[in-house]
């Protein structure tokens, strides 16, 4: 299992999801660490945020 680039951004819920063991709706977003997923939409200035609070970079506006 170690080394699957796939798998980095998948929560444990996602496995139990795939295998048929958890609705999608409980399944928690890697994002907003929530189930069901309550992200803002998706591309808009909150959701880019939210990106960036998760990978620790200045990714919205693209501009500093
Ligand atoms: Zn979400």
């Amino acid at each position: 299992m170690i080394g699957d680039p796939v798998s980095v951004h998948v929560s444990e819920d996602f496995d139990a999801y795939a295998e048929g063991r958890l609705d999608v709706r409980q399944v928690r977003c890697v994002l907003c660490t929530t189930a069901p997923c309550a992200c803002p939409e998706f591309g808009s200035p909150e959701y880019l945020e939210l990106v960036d609070r998760l990978h620790g970079t200045n990714f919205a506006g693209g501009q500093r």
